[in-house]
């Protein structure tokens, strides 16, 4: 369980070698000279942030792809952060990478900067599926890529799997899921491609060769299947951990955590406040310090992310909190969809605890658009 009087941060670098085909994150190739802009505004940011008194025991520098900052830039960054923070001794401290994207010293620093956790962008090991996706590397660069972040000296690593990708068979993602269950990673995330707007995938949405819904479902199954047999529990709708390798940092966004965001497009959730930095990278550049408030929550907005966040995790929400904080009894005010979601197998109670099943968490956009 989350610690609350704990915070986390997360720090986003917008840059990549080149953008994929289905990706809308906030992220672009980008210069040295950029890059070192970029990382001289994060660090202003991290100066002038509010004084934070409790301890910070997540830190996760996602993106983009954070591997393309240079030793130096991890040094400079890391300085700030133990300079502004308290920082836990046990604290989860992860760096995103794509395969080809690092380098032995590279990882010694971060390492030496107490980094202990990296999450691998693999998406594949079906060199054709890369490809179509616009990936920069293949299933060997990600291999030459793991060996030397084991060298290095961590073992606490996420692969990032994706299915129902144009021209992908349920027997091409077994096979992946073969080959990345054979390499015994700590975490496995396994998102289906969502074809979001504005990106090529989007506008070429009627050419692909995408999977039925119901290979899709098969796909699902078969990941869950699969990493249960090989000792993975799956603790959210996507992840999927060995014991004690859950994910602290996505824990907390799940459990309704504070943490604090900063970069580009960064988002925080802040005593009481959701706040959100600009899109812009110029004016990023010349003011990192401003953050529009998003919403201040309402109750009745706790409520709801409560459900909508709470339901994401295997663990569910607790009927008996859930009266606590917001005076209602759910079971009684959602009697109707709670029946009817029970008795299609996609919702569970078990003493206080109210969760999806493994096919709600893949029908789990229809649950819970009928849960708010
Ligand atoms: S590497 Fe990740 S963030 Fe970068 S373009 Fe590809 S999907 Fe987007």
């Amino acid at each position: 369980m989350m610690n609350k009087e704990r915070i986390g941060l997360y720090l986003h670098v917008p840059f990549c070698v080149q953008k994929c085909r289905y990706c809308d994150f906030c992220s672009f190739p980008a210069g040295e000279a950029l890059r070192g802009d970029y990382v001289a505004a994060l660090i202003r940011e991290i100066k002038g942030a509010p004084e934070e008194k409790r301890e910070v025991d997540s830190i996760f520098l996602g993106g983009g792809t954070p591997s393309l900052l240079s030793s130096e830039d991890f040094s400079h960054i890391f300085s700030a952060l133990s300079e502004k923070y308290r920082i836990a001794p046990d604290a989860e401290i992860t760096v995103e990478m794509n395969p080809g994207t690092v380098t032995e010293q590279k990882l010694h620093r971060l390492r030496s900067l107490g980094v202990n956790r990296v999450s691998m962008g693999l998406q594949s090991a079906q060199n054709g599926e890369l490809s179509i996706l616009g990936r920069i590397h293949t299933y060997e660069d990600f291999l030459g890529s793991l060996a030397l972040v084991r060298v290095c000296g961590f073992e606490n690593i996420n692969v990032d799997l994706m299915y129902a990708i144009p021209s992908q068979t349920v027997e091409s993602y077994r096979e992946t899921l073969e080959r990345v269950i054979a390499l015994s990673p700590a975490h496995i995330s396994a998102y289906s491609l969502i074809l979001e707007e504005g990106t090529p995938f989007y506008r070429e949405r009627e050419s692909l060769a995408l999977p039925t819904e119901e290979e899709e479902e098969r796909m699902y199954l078969l990941t869950c299947e699969l990493l249960k047999k090989a000792g993975y529990a799956h603790y959210e709708i996507s992840n999927y951990a060995k014991e004690g390798a859950a994910c602290r940092h996505n824990l907390r966004y799940w459990q309704g955590g504070d943490y604090l965001g900063f970069g580009l497009a960064a988002h925080s959730l802040y005593k009481g406040k959701r706040l959100a930095h600009t899109e812009s990278l110029s004016r990023y550049l010349c003011d990192p310090l401003t953050y529009e408030i998003e919403e201040i929550r309402e109750r009745a907005d706790e409520a709801e992310e409560y459900i909508m966040l709470g339901l994401r995790t295997s663990q569910g929400i607790s009927l008996g909190e859930y009266r606590a904080r917001f005076g209602t009894d759910l079971l009684a005010q959602k009697r109707e969809p709670i029946a009817l979601f029970s008795s299609h197998g996609l919702l569970a109670i078990e003493g206080d605890r109210l969760f999806l099943t493994e096919r709600g968490f893949f029908l789990s956009n229809t649950v819970l658009c009928e849960l708010m």
